[in-house]
């Protein structure tokens, strides 16, 4: 009788668990809180995004982004799709966001529940690992409380994001202690920060734009919030790896907003047409009061502010360039950033353990046989939408298997 252990007890430990068990063997589960899957609950506001329609590399960043293509596949597409219905999740597809079809997180967490103990899983809570040593063949897995040791041992700490759940970056130092490297890990799907002057009278604001990333063909289309701080929301978070990759890198970071992407205008010539078209039929407005029409009226205040144009001066009483300088604004405003948000607020980290020292059929270390890692400690982070617990469903999947197959 083979013993497995996988420590955390997170959705990919549970996932891992759940595949690893056979008949032949015994799977314990080992979590630090008194409760599992505590981020599992907070996901996609309440509601759990667990997967997306277009599920593909061009979602995921990682430091080896070459070797993506081996797991981000339609075969482990199908592989995490059926393993989600094996369990009784109906989804519910938003835009392409699968969801369970309560909307409701619990509903996820208690199916968990449900098949480690139809299984015989034993899930051990308050239970923190200090140290793993491995020696003839086995692990001695050390806690706050009992010694363990097991043949199989499966590391599913998570990461350092919202450190409050649990996963604290603890589990890098385990996996560093098996010779395996980290790549530098930092925050990502975050808000960014601003301390342009203008930032803490637009707090409150939210509107779908276009935002891209000055000098880079990055760009990502969305709801986006002002904060007191800086700026927020899903398009903001998608930009966060990149724009904390160019901050890391000492460069000057400038996002521009394209407010006018609803209308489908993208150009001076464009946002000049649908301007005077305005104007001409509601002669009797104010610049500020036409700008209203497109625009929250705080971030109309921050245009006409910035471009020293009084409110209350009509179109026709504004010179060429005036008029080009407010239509610039409404397609290209110009925020600089200065860092993003810290672990404690991000969603996930990019960094972690390098693809290129896991077996990516199996999630088996290249270093030290017989130990897996699964989810968020490995280096491989995904957008909004579902790609994150996709990952951390996909590798558990494919190590618990090989677990229960050998
Ligand atoms: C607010 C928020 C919203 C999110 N929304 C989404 C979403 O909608 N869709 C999506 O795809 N992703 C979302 N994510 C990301 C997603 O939750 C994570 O990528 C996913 O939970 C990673 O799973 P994991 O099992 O690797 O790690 P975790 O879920 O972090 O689990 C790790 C577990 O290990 C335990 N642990 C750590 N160290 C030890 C130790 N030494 N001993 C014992 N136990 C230990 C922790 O307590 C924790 O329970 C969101 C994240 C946050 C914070």
């Amino acid at each position: 009788m083979k013993k497995v252990i996988v420590v955390g007890g997170g959705i990919s430990g549970f996932i891992a668990a759940i595949n690893a068990k056979n008949n032949n063997n015994e799977v314990i589960i080992l979590e630090r809180n008194n409760n599992p899957l505590k981020k599992l609950l907070m996901t996609g506001n309440g509601k759990c995004n667990y997967f997306n329609e277009f599920f593909s590399t061009r979602f995921y960043n990682s430091n080896n982004q070459e070797l993506l293509p081996l797991i981000i596949n339609d075969t482990n597409e199908l592989l995490a799709l059926n393993f989600f219905e094996s369990i009784g999740i109906i989804p519910r597809i938003k835009d392409g966001y699968y969801y369970p079809y309560s909307n409701q997180a619990i509903t996820v967490k208690n199916a968990l529940l449900k098949e480690i103990e139809t299984k015989n899983i034993k899930l051990i809570t308050n239970c923190y690992i200090k140290e793993i040593k491995k020696a003839n063949d086995l692990f001695y897995v050390y806690t706050n409380n009992e010694e363990y040791i097991c043949d199989k041992l499966v590391i599913s700490t998570g990461s350092k994001a919202y450190p409050k759940t649990g996963s604290d970056g603890n589990g890098y130092n385990l996996a560093k202690e098996f010779g395996h490297t980290i790549n530098k890990v930092m925050p990502s799907l975050v808000s960014l920060k601003s301390n342009d002057k203008f930032i803490k009278d637009l707090s409150g604001v939210r509107c779908n734009a276009l935002v891209s990333i000055e000098h880079t063909d990055e760009e990502e289309y969305g709801q986006i919030q002002f904060t007191d701080y800086g700026v927020s929301g899903i398009c903001i978070f998608n930009l966060s790896s990149i724009i904390r990759s160019m901050l890391d890198n000492n460069k000057k970071v400038n996002i521009k907003i394209n407010f006018l992407r609803d209308l489908d205008v993208y150009d001076l010539a464009n946002a000049y047409r649908i301007l005077k078209e305005l104007s001409s039929k509601a002669s009797n407005r104010t610049i500020a009061e036409l700008l209203d029409s497109f625009l929250d009226y705080k971030i109309t205040n921050v245009i006409l502010e910035k471009l020293h144009i009084k409110k209350d001066k009509h179109y026709n009483e504004l010179d060429k360039d005036e008029i080009t300088l407010i239509l610039d604004k409404l397609i290209h405003f110009n925020i600089s950033i200065i860092d993003t948000n810290t672990f404690d607020n991000a969603q996930v980290c990019k960094g972690g353990i390098p693809l290129t020292e896991i077996n990516t059929n199996t999630f088996e270390s290249l270093i030290v046989p017989n130990l897996y890692f699964t989810g968020e400690i490995i280096d491989v982070d995904g957008k909004c939408g579902g790609y994150n617990i996709a990952f951390a469903a996909i590798s558990a999947i494919l190590a618990g298997k090989d677990i229960a197959n050998d």
